[in-house]
């Protein structure tokens, strides 16, 4: 696509470049402004298309660490993160009525999961399963939970990407789509209440992906936010399903509404942060993101973005920050037109 059709079509997509705005779709079926950002995408990538399928060996290492025994931390008397070695941070509240998780790990870690959370203290039968959004390391107990007839709740944006193939150019890894009986059968767009004490909200910024949502748990005073923040590696921005760096920027200051000074906030990744950090992660992805936006408006590119060094003082954190930067950078120009 040319320069003049990019910035020809930036306001017709909604694209607003002031970071902390939610992004809203233009039109009635939610689904027509992904497809033609997606379109918008490709081209912007110089036609990134015809990607090789994953090899299989990369889906082995999941599946290799879901051997050793899963690690449990009790937040409350009936909440817990239980952490398959290897594998993400799932939160499993208990209670009379069953279980509700907040995301099902990976599907090679899923029955080491599953059996963790049948050996909580008071822990029945899982009623409700959250996808805080849809990638794998995330959704892999939806088949088993799903035939087994437990609802599932996810951000309707998180719903159409498991009905669809999503491949990453940046890698050429591709997810295939879940057959039904794993997809959600609870989408939802803004916020609802599951039961008193339990309420939860899609994070509209577009944060790592367009579908990630927050589960709050009230009385225990526990956020749940995926992978929207984390103090160990730096996230996936991924931009093929709509996440961006402004959109990072939007999440975690709305997250920051959302909490108060005492709660605890559990990410997909890592260890469980305080108000205090996710307060830090805010500030840092403010100041990537004005840099990043800087250097795009000079006209520079995702390599010169990487040697402009615009992490340098959260990578002793945080890691090396390469692809993170790549990934962070091309997201802007969904979102940002550099040229208009
Ligand atoms: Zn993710």
């Amino acid at each position: 696509m040319s320069r003049l059709s990019r910035v020809f079509f930036a306001p017709l997509l909604g694209v607003d470049s002031g970071f902390g705005k939610p992004y809203t779709y233009v039109g009635t079926v939610e689904n027509q402004g992904r497809y033609t950002r997606r379109v918008l995408l490709k081209a912007a990538l110089g036609g990134a298309v015809g990607l090789a399928l994953v090899a299989p060996g990369q889906l082995l290492a999941a599946g290799q660490a879901a051997a050793a025994a899963p690690a449990t931390l009790r937040l409350a008397d009936d909440l817990y993160v239980v952490t398959v070695p290897g594998a993400a941070n799932v939160v499993a509240r208990t209670g009379a009525g069953g279980v509700v998780l907040v995301d099902g790990a990976s599907a090679a870690a899923s029955d080491a999961l599953l059996k963790a959370v049948a050996a909580l203290p008071g822990a029945g039968p899982v009623r409700t399963l959250f996808n805080t959004h849809w990638h794998p390391e995330q959704t892999g107990s939806n088949q088993t939970l799903g035939a087994a007839g437990v609802p599932i709740i996810a951000h309707e944006n998180t719903r159409l990407w498991l009905t669809t193939d999503v491949k990453w150019p940046w890698n050429g890894q591709t997810f295939k789509r879940l057959p039904k009986v794993a997809q959600p059968t609870k989408p939802f767009y803004t916020s609802a209440i599951l039961e008193p004490g339990i309420r939860y909200g899609h994070l509209p910024d577009a944060a790592h992906t367009d579908g990630d949502l927050y589960v709050f748990f009230e009385p225990q005073n526990v956020l749940v936010v995926g992978d929207v923040v984390s103090l160990q590696g730096w996230p996936t921005v991924d931009y093929v399903s709509g996440g961006w760096i402004g959109g990072m920027v939007g999440a975690t200051q709305r997250l920051l509404a959302i909490a108060n000074e005492q709660t605890r906030i559990v990410p997909a990744r890592g260890p469980v942060l305080s108000y205090a950090d996710l307060k830090a992660q805010a500030g840092m992805y403010a100041t990537i993101y004005e840099r990043l936006a800087t250097l795009l408006n000079r006209g520079r590119g995702p390599s010169e973005a990487v040697a402009a060094k615009p992490t340098k003082e959260f990578d002793a954190q945080m890691g090396n920050p390469d692809e993170f930067v790549r990934r962070a950078f091309e997201s802007l120009w969904a979102y940002l037109s550099p040229d208009a």
